[in-house]
């Protein structure tokens, strides 16, 4: 690693305080496969990778042209062309937007953005684990899970989905279809961003447990974790949008039978989610569960309350407030978790208001502006611009 010299003794200390080893970046795969990459450059805009050591340990074939103008690397069979002078790169035909590559003392360096786009693209999920470097805080004062409190990986979550239909109308509209388009809507606005690393539960119509969902967020080393739903209701005349954060008692009788609703596995399968039915879990499986969530609850709190805000700012429909309720899949997630119902199918004009493109963009910006939101006033509270590189001079 190689950064600043006068980050150089904290940062030493610092990584003598949380590890006996030298600081290194971790590429975890979904198998729980885990590389340690410990030739990288700390600059301003990121991380860069040695490409070197990616290809040993990643067994890539990298070729550079004899003008070092191409860079030619195959992952998993598949052919990725890197432009060096331009900073670009495609796969196949494709382009993949990353930070670029850069060389420091005749080696290349990548910029850890890439390596998720391109194993995505090839139905691999990976993530990109970056040590602490912080030379402004005490190292005293840093929390154990101080990893945590950096947001740069995020989780959305389309509710429902295979057998499971979520809501439905007699008219054809289905939960689960809506949510998946307001995710990969979503998760594209969100990959845009600089420094975030987004992953979906399901992008594509298939059955996920609600253990599945959030045991996958916790995998992927989740920061936020955003769970999308449309609600419905046996009575037309109930509409509006609202964010739940995770409690064992609900904020009333609505949101207690609503997450009834929602914690069945299953609810596709007698066609209608819409009558209120007897569903859940046994009180061990509350308490047992409520633990990994328990730690995250002022800040799901307040996170529910930053999308409530952006979402009140753009919708035409009623704004039903942030509340409370046992929603199974928030509880075994170990990140601030929030669930957000962005409307009423069984509502018409609710049903009119989401499925409409237009809206939806809208629902996507407000989500997007919510959670870039968050990850600034995080940063900012840590400090970290102050420990990044900035004249990239080096060693
Ligand atoms: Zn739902």
């Amino acid at each position: 690693m190689k950064v600043d010299k006068k980050q150089f003794f904290l940062i030493f200390f610092f990584s003598l305080a949380i590890s006996a080893q030298a600081p290194s970046v971790r590429i975890i795969f979904e198998n729980n496969k885990i590389v340690l990459i410990e030739d990288f450059w700390v600059k301003e805009s990121g991380f860069y990778l040695a490409m070197d050591e990616l290809s040993g340990k990643l067994k890539l074939t990298p070729v550079f042209s004899k003008d070092e103008q191409w860079l030619f690397v195959k992952i998993h069979n598949q052919l990725v062309t890197v432009d060096l002078k331009k900073n670009k790169a495609v796969i196949g035909e494709i382009p993949i937007s990353f930070n670029g590559v850069i060389k420091e003392n005749g080696k290349w360096y990548i910029s850890e953005d890439f390596l998720p786009q391109v194993y995505a693209r090839q139905g691999v999920k990976i993530a990109i684990e970056k040590p602490i470097l912080n030379h402004n805080a005490e190292l005293s004062s840093f929390p154990e899970k101080f990893k945590k409190d950096l947001i740069d990986v995020i989780v959305i979550d389309p509710g429902h989905g295979g057998i499971n239909f979520g809501a439905n109308t007699t008219s054809g509209w289905r939960e689960k279809d809506l949510t998946l388009k307001l995710a990969l809507k979503l998760g594209s606005r969100l990959r845009g961003a600089k420094g975030l690393n987004v992953y979906l539960t399901r992008e594509d119509d298939r059955h996920l447990s609600l253990e599945e969902r959030s045991d996958f967020a916790n995998r992927v080393g989740a920061d936020l974790f955003i769970s999308l739903h449309i609600n419905g209701f046996s009575s037309e005349t109930v509409r509006g949008f609202e964010t739940y954060f995770l409690s064992l008692k609900a904020s009333d009788e609505e949101s207690r039978r609503l997450a009834m609703l929602e914690n069945l596995e299953f609810s596709g399968l007698n066609g209608n989610q819409n009558q209120p039915v007897n569903g859940g879990f046994s009180e061990l499986e509350l308490i047992l569960g409520d633990m990994a969530q328990n730690q995250h609850l002022s800040e799901s709190e307040a996170f529910a309350k930053t999308i409530q805000n952006h979402l009140g700012q753009i919708m035409e429909i009623p704004n039903r407030g942030v509340k409370q309720a046992p929603f199974k899949v928030l509880m075994g997630a170990n990140m601030p978790a929030v669930l957000v119902e962005v409307g009423y199918l069984t509502n018409p004009d609710d049903l009119h208001n989401i499925t409409d493109p237009k809206v939806q963009d809208k629902i996507v910006y407000a989500l997007a502006t919510s959670v870039l939101e968050w990850k600034k006033l995080k940063t900012k509270q840590l400090g970290m611009k102050e420990s990044y590189d900035t004249k990239g001079t080096g060693k």
